[in-house]
């Protein structure tokens, strides 16, 4: 039976590219997204992947949005916990609300989708949960305090969640991805953006395929003694 796999904010961006890597690999996908219902009834019809609209950010909405898919599609096996978003500002600018708004869409998104299917992944001794983090987590960012704090906790999230998993066949990790070309990135400001990508050894931004397929490699079914890790996928700008 082919394993269902959930990616939330998997309508656009590197979501879009990981919902159809996994289709095409043979998973029966499950794209979240929580705002923009043309670009979802679009990638919906382009890729005939179905899609769930539910506020990661929101506990209960979570809960519920797991429910729905279930009944539709079966048990949740794989969970990619991608959606995200940014509220850049300095911190002596930054309202509690940019603050606030980050943490609990990057961050508490993560605890919200993992606690709605981590029971039903132990009950059946098999599970693959991928974090997506993020360069800025690993290594700071000027104007993201807020971004950079829910992607490090990401991090950590990760490595504990990946303890209590592990003596049930359930996988945790996360993939760091570096500056990869999709709208969140091109709202940035060109020239900053080109003094970015002149830090970048490879020479180029990074594509949402590449992180697709780091996150295909990681919810393999004989990837299960590859636990709490990160990998970063950067092209060489954040090496430790
Ligand atoms: P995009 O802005 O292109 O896409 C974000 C996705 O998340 C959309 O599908 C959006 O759907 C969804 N989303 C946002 N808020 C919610 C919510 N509350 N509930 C459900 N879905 C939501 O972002 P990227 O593809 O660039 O980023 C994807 C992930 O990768 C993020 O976690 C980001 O932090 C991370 N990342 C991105 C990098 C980059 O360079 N692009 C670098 C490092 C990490 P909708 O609009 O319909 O709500």
């Amino acid at each position: 039976m082919a394993r269902v796999a959930v990616v939330t904010g998997g309508t656009r961006g590197i979501g879009r590219a990981i919902s159809v890597a996994l289709k095409d690999a043979g998973y029966v996908v499950a794209a979240n997204y929580g705002h923009d219902d043309k670009a979802a009834t679009q990638f919906s019809t382009e890729t005939g992947i179905l899609v769930f609209k539910f506020d990661v950010s929101d506990f209960a909405a979570s809960a519920e949005g797991v429910k729905a898919i279930e009944a539709a599609l079966g048990p949740v096996e794989v969970l990619v916990n991608n959606a995200g978003i940014t509220r850049d500002a300095t911190m002596h600018r930054m309202s509690f609300e940019h603050w606030n708004a980050v943490i609990q869409t990057n961050l508490s998104s993560c605890f919200n989708m993992s606690r709605a299917v981590i029971e039903g992944m132990r009950d059946r001794r098999f599970g693959r949960i991928v974090n997506i983090g993020s360069i800025n987590g690993q290594a700071g960012q000027y104007g993201q305090v807020n971004y950079a704090a829910a992607k490090s906790g990401i991090h950590g999230f990760t490595k504990a969640l990946a303890q209590e998993g592990a003596g049930r066949g359930i996988t945790v990790n996360a993939v760091a991805p570096g500056y990869v070309d999709t709208e969140m990135v091109r709202a940035v400001p060109k020239d900053v953006l080109e003094k970015i990508v002149a830090r970048i050894p490879v020479g180029r931004l990074g594509k949402a395929e590449d992180i697709a397929r780091t996150v295909l490699f990681l919810v393999a079914d004989d990837a299960d003694f590859i636990t709490g890790s990160t990998l970063s996928v950067n092209g060489g700008q954040h090496m430790y």
